[in-house]
């Protein structure tokens, strides 16, 4: 069998962000709207510095007007909470993140809840899980928004495929599976608690992996010619023992993926997959943001 065909996360996340560039100079000449980012960070997380930064660069590229509010980690829950009132008040805002983590002993469900739903362009507010959940217009979150975009433009039409999730965080995995639901696929979704997970995953016509356990999906657990989607993320010191001795790492995903791509038909690899996908969304959710608060068709 042919080796898969590899889903290459940057020639989209590139297309996407033209996408968006386009859509973001039509807005300013037809309605004089510039849809407005504005990113919180707090703290000096050096992982977080480095996703913050990023955000605005790409949010300025695309045209966006973009602020970057950047607090110490002891800044207290109501100073917080104050900002966010202020940004929800802003006309230029019409979106608003904030970097999580966020650092003890700040409450992040607290937070999240403060943002305005309708600006909320990591789709993390429960208005919106439950949007998504009832099939009504929400800010989705971005990585499984990502995955979406990617399945389809491998695919095209998703209806009557079975889809396998393996996670069920409010992050990845459940947002995941309703946009499967969404696009008429058949859903399961498994977690640490599912029996014979091998059997359940070689179920799948599409293999969603966001778990945070390096490569444990392995090759016997993909249906030939299934489409794999890794969303995870982990840090493991390299095979070579001279740079594992120097504490070297690297990045891989939850998929075997060498091993994998001898089965699959379609896969991501990571990195450069579904990773890069994320902060493109994020920039299209800004724009989505700005068109519904202003009236505007998505
Ligand atoms: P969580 O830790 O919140 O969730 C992990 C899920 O995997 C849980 O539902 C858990 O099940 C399940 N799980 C854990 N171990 C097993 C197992 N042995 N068998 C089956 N299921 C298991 O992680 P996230 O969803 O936040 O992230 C998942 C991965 O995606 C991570 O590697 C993360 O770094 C990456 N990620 C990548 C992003 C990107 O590309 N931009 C963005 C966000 C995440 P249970 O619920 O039963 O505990």
């Amino acid at each position: 069998m042919a080796e898969a065909a590899l889903i290459d996360g940057k020639v989209h996340a590139e297309h996407l962000r033209e996408q968006v560039r386009l859509e973001v100079a039509k807005l300013v000449a037809e309605h004089g709207l510039q849809p407005g980012l504005a990113v919180v960070l707090v703290g000096d997380d050096p992982a977080s510095q480095i996703y913050v930064r990023s955000k605005g660069e790409h949010s300025l590229a695309v045209g966006m007007h973009s602020v970057t509010h950047r607090l110490p980690a002891d800044v207290s829950q109501e100073a917080l909470e104050s900002l966010i009132g202020e940004l929800n008040a802003d006309p230029l805002i019409h979106g608003i993140l904030v970097q999580l983590p966020l650092p003890a002993p700040l409450d992040e469900k607290s937070v999240l809840a403060k943002i305005n739903p309708d600006k909320d362009v990591d789709g993390l507010h429960v208005i919106n899980a439950g949007r998504l959940a009832s099939g009504l217009a929400a800010l989705t979150p971005c990585t499984p928004l990502g995955c979406m975009i990617l399945l389809r433009e491998t695919l095209g039409d998703l209806t009557g495929l079975r889809a396998v999730v393996v996670g069920r965080s409010v992050l990845v995995g459940r947002p995941v599976a309703q946009l499967l639901l969404q696009a008429d696929c058949t859903v399961t979704i498994a977690h640490s608690r599912t029996k014979d997970l091998a059997a359940v995953c070689r179920e799948a016509d599409i293999l969603v992996a966001a778990v945070g356990r390096p490569r444990m999906i392995k090759a016997s657990w993909i249906k030939p010619g299934a489409t794999v989607i890794d969303v995870g993320i982990n840090r493991v010191p390299f095979d070579d023992p001279e740079k594992a001795a120097a504490g070297k790492t690297k990045v891989v995903g939850d998929v075997d993926f060498k091993a994998a791509k001898a089965v699959a038909g379609a896969i991501t690899p990571v990195p450069g997959g579904v990773g890069l996908m994320t902060v493109a969304v994020l920039l299209q959710n800004t724009v989505t943001a700005a068109k519904r608060l202003n009236g505007l068709p998505d």
